[in-house]
């Protein structure tokens, strides 16, 4: 399965090969990364493989999406890893630009999906992050000209405002959801989880346990939405955990689902809803959710959370 992984490092390079490729009649599949790649990347570079003749990985620390007070000079580097990773998941090419060449000056130019779905959930906390994401993903897609695209369901609010901005602006790419590659005791996968001290990350694990409760709850029984809240969160403030935000909103316009709601769970008339949280191990900040549906996609989410993270305790 070996990939060349052929690292492009300017705009006109990604261009030309792009229009070279679909000339050809060749379908691109493309990951857009920060890189420091883990399985959670591999697992979005392998449908890519499966899915398209050719498959572009994106590495770009995009210093748009980071607020002044956030890690962007912290953020892992580790490009030479990366293009080995990228080759064994059968990748093509490596698209790597630097920060001037992907905005040269002067850039004037923003993106911005309305308030309602950027300025909630971690938009409220990271003062115009969406905007810096819509930006960087626009001209990512215009330069690699992607068939289909690939992001993470475990940034679930990135890839909701991110599917919007594609169908209003009608780009031509298909958006594609990738249930979240957790670990063998559920944590969900990040970059960022290697700054998590050995108690921190024994402690995140309430997480997707509170999460996986919550799953389980709900398939069971109707629930409100205030019954599945207080249980989720009763686990997390057990492990001494505070979220950021822990929310329930509706999975294609991001708005509140007020806590009284019951949530059906039948076949011919289930509720969907997300539950998102957001909240600081130390200093590192974690974000992960479950989508409660019956959309396969969901479903399988849902029991691997489940697998995972109720499956010891259970024997304990
Ligand atoms: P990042 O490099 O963190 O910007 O992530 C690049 C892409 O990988 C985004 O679409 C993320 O949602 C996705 N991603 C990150 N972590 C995971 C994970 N644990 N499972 C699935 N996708 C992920």
């Amino acid at each position: 399965l070996q990939g060349s992984a052929e690292v492009l490092t300017t705009r006109e390079q990604m261009r030309l090969k792009s229009l070279e490729l679909i000339q050809k009649g060749q379908s691109i599949g493309f990951v857009p990364t920060m890189g420091a790649l883990h399985a959670g990347h591999g697992e979005l570079l392998r449908r890519a493989r499966q899915e398209n003749s050719v498959v572009v990985l994106s590495i770009f620390v995009n210093p748009k999406q980071f607020g002044p007070q956030e890690d962007l000079s912290k953020y892992p580097r580790t490009l030479l890893k990366d293009v080995d990773l990228a080759k064994s998941h059968g990748v093509d090419y490596v698209f790597a630009p630097t920060i001037d060449e992907m905005y040269p000056l002067p850039f004037l130019t923003q993106v911005s999906v309305n308030e309602k779905m950027t300025k909630i959930l971690c938009g409220q906390y990271r003062d115009n992050h969406f905007d810096g994401v819509c930006t960087v993903v626009l001209l990512l897609l215009n330069l690699v000209g992607a068939h289909r695209s690939y992001f993470g369901l475990k940034d679930f609010q990135q890839f909701t405002i991110l599917r919007k901005m594609c169908k209003d602006l009608a780009m031509s790419t298909e958006m594609i959801g990738i249930p979240t590659v957790r670990s063998e005791s559920g944590l969900a996968l990040s970059s960022r989880n290697q700054f998590l001290s050995e108690s921190e990350a024994s402690q995140a694990l309430a997480i997707p346990k509170a999460l996986a409760l919550l799953w389980q709850a709900y398939e069971k029984d109707a629930v409100t939405v205030r019954e599945l809240k207080t249980l989720a969160l009763s686990k997390l403030q057990e492990a001494g955990i505070k979220a950021q935000y822990f929310e329930c909103r509706e999975i294609d316009t991001l708005q509140v689902i007020e806590d009284s709601t019951v949530l059906e769970n039948h076949d011919d008339r289930s509720t969907e809803a997300l539950f998102a949280f957001a909240g600081f191990m130390g200093q590192t900040r974690l974000i992960d959710n479950v989508v409660l549906s019956h959309q396969p996609v969901y479903q399988l989410a849902g029991k691997e959370l489940m697998r995972l993270s109720l499956a010891r305790e259970i024997d304990s």
